[in-house]
């Protein structure tokens, strides 16, 4: 047996395995081998944004755990790793760094830009993907600005496309004005913003009298297209078909019955503006009211504002309330708090526009989602009604189209002189329209031979909602439907709504299948002060900062076990410096053994004169084993984490180490059969030990393989190394009831020379022991030798129980007396 150094530096050794590990390419998926069985892991594509923090780490510790502890039990594991390149965040990046609009520049020069920021981003992330140790499978690498993945993103649009499932609508859709693009429900945040509720006199045509409306957009006014109440309002279900006179542009409109309604809401009567918020929608598409459509992209007011037009919308709500107020038509205002939408990416006030968009059929979807949602195992189980719920609270398609830049193309034209719609050909992609006309001679419809491109590019999320077919090799590879669904979704809570959603209703409609079997949830990670990690609360810790301060294994065992799966965990340093201090005592130990070691030849065929405390550490050997085993195939990492530390520390260290030293230091007391037992058993128990947190340490651990067990088990790697199998004949109840009962006497004593205050070397001449039963007596006096030594006893006596004398081991019917 070589021996290890003597500090543990883990930078070296985690740089060290990380360079071998990719020289013997024990990470790669083999897609030749048909006899083991497979394993897909849906890895998220990260949006490049140039920093992995905490959250990640927590993220791809969990999957990449799921992938060792995979491949440990036999499996032909697939880990890929893509980059999720056309985030709205980067064009918003590009434009900060180079002080323009995407606007002001040639799409052509916008885009290099974009791919040039996504090239640094996915440097800085790759390299912390490296440093935590991760087993991905790198020859998999994908970007999705690559036109070869565009090609899959434009393949799967003309198959739904075909399939009914795309269709282009004038819908009113979510509107960034700041980032000029539709938004999805699921890129809209909520904040809570400090407003006015405005009340404000609407006079009744032809009288006197007049009705108050309560408003917190009085900008939308010129949008006024109907005015209502609630049928069952005694106050107000007079006016109902009336003329009411929208203030400041003088038109008239019906005032109309509704039963949605809330009386006791503001004044009970309610102006529908096009579109103040979703409601409107909602009550203009009931009752087909006209739509006036207010405000440009760019959130100014258009020319239907009449003198307001140009306005933006803040100046214009300021303008009206101040004509509002010079004509006496302002009663008078009030403070409002509301929760507002805002882009997520630029938290700009979201408004609703009318648009062409182009969007996919998926709210009929909902029905299936759900069951199939109820099919996929969920770790935890409850985080599957997250995913239902979110579907059933869809009121819109899904808009698919962005008027952006940086995206994958739409592949679709328009005949300049009929319109006719002219999709790509699947055999045309990857293609950009505005830069290639259709491969056809003349429109099919008029024959006209002029084409004008769509401009419009896809919602990033169309990109990475086919990820579980693209990772198993479609379109390409004949047989991918063998990796298909995939056998793993990983996901943070914070993206169910989104990743796992789309996921979901995009492969349903391409391939009528669940595109994952199983789901892992990871929660957020929360700052020392419990808050949300962020760098806006100055509780932020970069995660670079804490792998080159304790290393990767230690960080990974924060992420594995700061929590149970699916919870929110907090980072808290101590947490990573208890992981750093396992990792010491584990080095230690190891050392040690080496030591005890040094004449042992590794041998399965030998009979063992195994002894109680050899039997009784097997024992518990196995039993942690069947619970690590069992909290690994339910994905209850950190369950799997304290067991194995429990059992390293305690039984293993502090007992059977301890129990046994002497034995193998001064054979000659005991024999050597009885030594070569213990050897044996620590030889085996340590190297269980390491095979049981390898997924979670997989750097150290190997560090310790090569040098002990390598070249005797014959793995290239412990990563590779079959998984511990149970062996029923090694638990033996009585075993582990006997040494429970000699260590809770090796431990009586060590309190008891604790409370003398001498050390725990400290020389004893007689420990008389008195037990109530024979039988105990008897298991006692088998380890006679085995006490003696470990705690430096002259003389162990052994007698009958008469009365309660000296101490009580434990709760057992047996005491003790020392006689230093
Ligand atoms: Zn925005
Ligand atoms: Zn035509």
């Amino acid at each position: 047996m070589q021996s290890l150094p003597k500090k543990y530096n883990f930078s070296e050794i985690e740089r060290k395995w990380q360079k071998i590990w990719k020289e013997l390419g024990i990470y790669h998926f083999d897609w030749n081998d048909v006899t083991r069985p497979t394993f897909t892991i849906n890895t998220p594509p990260p949006y490049p944004s140039g920093e992995f923090h905490m959250g990640n780490i927590l993220n791809w510790v969990y999957f990449d755990i799921v992938a060792r502890y995979k491949r440990m039990r036999g499996f032909n594991v697939l880990f890929p790793q893509g980059w999720d390149c056309h985030g709205l965040s980067v064009e918003i990046q590009v434009e900060k760094e180079q002080k323009i609009r995407k606007r002001d520049v040639a799409p052509d020069q916008f885009r290099r830009w974009c791919e040039q920021l996504i090239e640094r981003y996915i440097a800085l992330m790759k390299d912390s993907i490296l440093k935590l140790g991760c087993s991905i499978d790198w020859a998999t690498e994908y970007l999705t600005m690559d036109p070869d993945y565009w090609r899959r993103t434009q393949l799967s649009f003309i198959l739904l496309h075909k399939k009914g499932f795309m269709y282009q609508g004038t819908h009113p859709v979510n509107w960034c004005p700041r980032c000029e693009t539709a938004i999805a429900d699921a890129e809209v945040d909520y904040e809570k913003r400090q407003g006015t509720l405005n009340y404000i006199r609407f006079p009744l045509e032809g009288t006197s009298e007049y009705l108050i409306i309560a408003t917190s957009r009085p900008e939308f006014i010129p949008a006024c297209v109907a005015v209502e109440v609630n049928p069952n309002d005694e106050r107000f279900n007079k006016y109902i078909g009336k003329n009411i006179v929208v203030p400041i542009v003088n038109r008239t409109v019906k005032i109309i019955a509704e039963e949605a309604v809330d009386p006791t809401f503001g004044t009970g009567v309610v102006m529908i503006c096009t579109y103040g918020d979703k409601e409107d929608v909602k009550t203009v598409m009931k009752h087909k009211l006209p739509v006036i459509r207010l405000l440009t992209e760019n959130g100014r007011i258009n020319e239907n504002g009449g003198k307001y037009s140009g306005l933006t919308i803040n100046q214009a709500r300021r303008a009206i309330a101040e004509d509002l107020e010079s004509k006496r038509l302002l009663e008078k205002v009030e403070k409002l708090s509301q929760e507002v939408g805002v882009c997520d990416r630029c938290k700009t006030h979201v408004e609703i526009l009318e648009h062409k968009q182009w969007f996919m059929k998926t709210r009929a979807l909902t029905n299936e989602v759900e069951k199939t949602a109820n099919e996929v195992m969920w770790y935890p189980d409850y985080m599957k009604t997250r995913l239902i719920d979110w579907a059933n609270s869809l009121d819109w398609d899904w808009v698919i189209s962005r008027q952006r830049v940086f995206g994958t193309p739409i592949p679709v034209w328009y005949c300049k002189s009929c319109g006719e719609l002219i999709l790509a050909e699947e055999a045309w992609v990857p293609i950009d329209p505005k830069l290639e006309n259709p491969r056809i001679d003349k429109c099919p419809k008029c024959s006209s031979r002029e084409f004008v491109p769509e401009r419009d590019v896809f919602d990033t999320w169309m990109d990475s909602s086919i990820t579980c077919a693209v990772h198993a090799g479609w379109p390409d590879r004949e047989n991918w439907k063998r990796l298909f669904p995939a056998d793993m979704h990983p996901s943070g809570i914070d993206i169910i709504r989104t990743w796992a959603y789309y996921l979901m209703v995009r492969h349903l409609a391409l391939f009528g299948e669940t595109p994952y079997k199983s789901c892992l949830i990871n929660g957020m990670v929360l700052g020392s002060d419990g808050r949300k990690m962020s760098k806006s609360l100055k509780n932020y810790v970069a995660a670079p900062e804490v792998i080159n301060k304790y290393g990767s294994d230690a960080t990974r065992q924060w992420a594995a076990g700061g929590g149970a799966t699916g919870s929110d965990i907090p980072f808290r340093w101590p947490d990573v410096e208890y992981g750093r201090r396992f990792l010491v005592k584990l080095w230690n130990v190891s050392k040690f053994a080496i030591k005890l070691l040094e004449d042992y030849e590794p041998s399965e065929k030998v009979e063992f004169e195994f002894q109680p405390l050899d039997r009784w550490v097997l024992s518990k050997a196995e039993k942690v084993t069947k619970k690590v085993t069992e909290a690994m195939e339910k994905c209850q990492f950190n369950v799997a984490v304290e067991e194995i530390r429990n059992f390293t520390w305690h039984i293993f260290c502090d007992y059977y180490i301890e129990a046994v030293k002497d034995k193998l230091y001064n054979p000659e007391t005991y024999g050597q059969a009885k030594k070569l037992a213990a050897q044996h058993t620590l030889y085996v128990v340590l190297y269980r030990v390491l095979q049981l947190i390898a997924p979670m340490t997989p750097h150290l651990t190997e560090e310790i393989y090569q040098v002990m067990y390598a070249e005797n088990k014959g793995f290239k790697s412990l990563q590779i190394s079959s998984w511990p199998l149970i062996n029923p004949e090694l638990e033996n109840e009585t075993a582990e009831k006997n040494g429970d009962l000699i260590m809770a006497i090796i431990s009586g004593v060590r309190q008891d020379k604790a409370e003398n205050k001498l050390p725990l070397n400290a020389p004893v001449k007689t420990l008389h022991i008195y037990s109530g039963s024979t039988e105990a007596a008897d298991v006692i006096n088998s380890v006679k030798e085995d006490i003696a030594g470990t705690l430096k006893i002259a003389n162990v006596r052994i007698h009958p129980k008469k009365r309660s004398e000296g101490k009580q081991v434990s709760s057992y019917d047996v005491f003790f007396q020392v006689e230093y």
